[in-house]
C-alpha cells in the first residue's frame, strides 16, 4: 500500500495538484511527455485572470517545486503500463532520453554553433529551433534537450565532442509505487488543417489564436511585435473568426469557453501595441463569464474593435497577401465580402486524451473528456475534464489532490 500519488501531465493543474498534495505530506511523481513543464500556460503572452505573463504564475510553482524534496518529476516521461488496485499501484513509467548532461550547463554556445534548424513546435511553426534547445528562458527544467531527428550529420559531428552531450543515452523504465493518479493531461489547440472553408492551415496570413499569442510574446518569433507572418509587416486590420472549429458536428461539438475571452484579450494586445489598427471579431455568441465582462467592456472602450455578430463562412487568399472573408451579419441580415491584413482563428481547445491514450482505467466520452475514475482511485483535473481558464484549472488540480489524499489516506 502507498501513500505516494501520482501526477500525470505537469502544466498548470498538474503542477497546481502535486504541490498541493506534496504540501500535505505526500510523497508525489509528475510525470509529463515534454521536455518542460508549464504545460500550455507557457506558450501564452499573458493570461487571465490579471493578464500577467506565464513567468508570474509558473515560476512561483517551479519554486515550490524545487523547494519540496516530496516532489519528483520525470520530463520526456509517459506511463506505459498500470497494474493493482486503488491504494496499491504499479505504474510503469518510460523516460525518453534527454541526451544532454544531467545538470543546467548552458549549451547557448553550442546550439548556436549548430546550422541545422527544424519547426519550432513551441512556437506552432512560427519560427524555428536548433536540434539542441531549450523552449522558453525560465525553462524548468532549466536544461537543454537534443532532438536527434533534427539533428544533420554535420551538427553531430559539431557535438561530438561536448562532454555535455551523450548520444547514445537510451531510453530507460521505471516502476513507481502510488496510492492514487491525479490526471491532468490537458488539452491541444483544434487542428486547423481540417478546416477547409477556413484555408486549412493554408493561407499566409491566418493564424490560429495559439500562434497569436506567440506573436505577441517577448519570447516569441518576433520578440513580442504583432505583425504578419508573411512579410513581417504590421497588420492594420484584423479579422478574429469566432467558433473556429467549436460548436460544430464535423469538428468540436460543443464549446471551447476560452476562445472569446482570447480573442478579446488579443484585440487589447493589438489596440495597445498598435493604436493605429482595428479589429473585427465575428461571432455566433459572445461567451464572457462572470467577471470577465469587465474585459469586455474594456475592449470596447478602446474603439479600436468592432463585435460583428455572424459566422464567416469562407477564408481565401487575396492580393498582397491579404485575406478575403466573406461573412453573414446576423444583425443587418447582409452577406459582406472584405479584406484584412491578417486573420485570426479562435480555435478551440481539444482534449489530449481524445487521441493519446493512457493505460489507466479511465472512462472516457465521445470527444476525449474524462467522465469518472474516481472509484478506482483516479481523479482527473483541468482539460482533460472540460475546457476550462487557467483559474478553475487550478482549481480542479487542487480538487483533485485532495481527492486524491482522501482516498490513499481512506484505503
Ligand atoms: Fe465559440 Fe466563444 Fe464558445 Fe469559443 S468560447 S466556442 S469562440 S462561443
Amino acid at each position: 500500500m502507498s501513500n505516494a500519488i501520482l501526477v500525470v501531465g505537469g502544466g498548470f493543474s498538474g503542477l497546481t495538484a502535486a504541490i498541493e498534495a506534496a504540501e500535505l505530506g505526500h510523497d508525489v511523481y509528475i510525470v509529463e511527455k515534454t521536455p518542460f513543464l508549464g504545460g500550455r500556460v507557457a506558450q501564452l503572452n499573458k493570461y487571465f485572470p490579471k493578464l500577467c505573463p506565464p513567468s508570474c504564475g509558473l515560476e512561483i510553482q517551479f519554486q515550490r517545486i524545487r523547494n519540496n524534496p516530496r516532489i519528483k518529476f520525470f520530463t520526456l516521461a509517459q506511463v506505459t503500463a498500470l497494474s493493482g488496485t486503488k491504494g496499491d499501484y504499479a505504474v510503469q513509467v518510460t523516460v525518453q532520453p534527454r541526451y544532454t548532461a544531467p545538470h543546467n550547463a548552458d549549451l547557448g554556445l553550442f546550439a548556436s554553433a549548430l546550422e541545422g534548424e527544424t519547426a519550432n513546435e513551441f512556437d506552432f511553426g512560427l519560427s524555428k529551433r536548433k536540434a539542441l534547445y531549450k523552449s522558453m528562458p525560465f525553462a524548468f527544467p532549466a536544461r537543454y534537450v537534443l532532438d536527434p531527428k533534427s539533428l544533420t550529420a554535420a551538427d553531430a559531428a559539431k557535438l561530438a565532442g561536448c562532454k555535455f552531450v551523450n548520444l547514445n543515452e537510451e531510453p530507460k523504465t521505471i516502476e513507481l509505487k502510488v496510492g492514487a493518479i491525479v490526471v491532468a493531461t490537458g488539452w491541444k489547440p483544434y487542428d486547423v488543417t481540417r478546416l477547409a472553408n477556413l484555408g486549412a492551415g493554408q493561407l499566409k496570413n491566418v493564424v490560429s489564436n495559439m500562434q497569436f499569442e506567440r506573436l505577441a510574446s517577448p519570447f516569441g518569433p518576433t520578440g513580442g511585435k504583432i505583425v504578419r507572418p508573411s512579410d513581417g509587416v504590421a497588420p492594420r486590420n484584423v479579422c478574429f473568426v469566432q467558433c473556429a472549429g467549436s460548436r460544430d458536428q464535423n469538428h468540436l461539438n460543443y464549446c471551447s469557453y476560452i476562445c472569446c475571452m482570447a480573442s478579446i484579450k488579443q484585440s487589447l494586445y493589438l489596440a495597445e501595441q498598435l493604436p493605429d489598427a482595428h479589429a473585427d471579431v465575428y461571432y455566433i455568441d459572445l461567451r464572457t463569464p462572470g467577471r470577465y465582462v469587465n474585459v469586455l467592456d474594456r475592449c470596447k472602450a478602446t474603439g479600436k474593435v468592432s463585435f460583428v455578430k455572424g459566422k464567416v463562412a469562407n477564408l481565401e487568399q487575396a492580393e498582397g497577401d491579404k485575406v478575403t472573408v466573406q461573412v453573414e451579419d446576423a444583425i443587418r441580415g447582409e452577406k459582406l465580402t472584405l479584406t484584412y491584413d491578417l486573420v485570426v482563428l479562435a480555435t478551440g481547445m481539444q482534449p489530449t486524451l481524445s487521441e493519446d491514450k493512457l493505460p489507466l482505467p479511465l472512462p472516457l466520452d465521445d470527444d476525449g473528456f474524462v467522465t469518472g475514475g474516481e472509484e478506482a482511485g483516479i481523479f482527473a483535473a483541468g482539460c482533460a475534464v472540460m475546457p476550462l481558464d487557467v483559474t478553475r484549472s487550478a482549481q480542479t488540480g487542487t480538487a483533485a489532490a485532495l481527492k486524491a489524499v482522501q482516498a490513499v489516506k481512506g484505503r
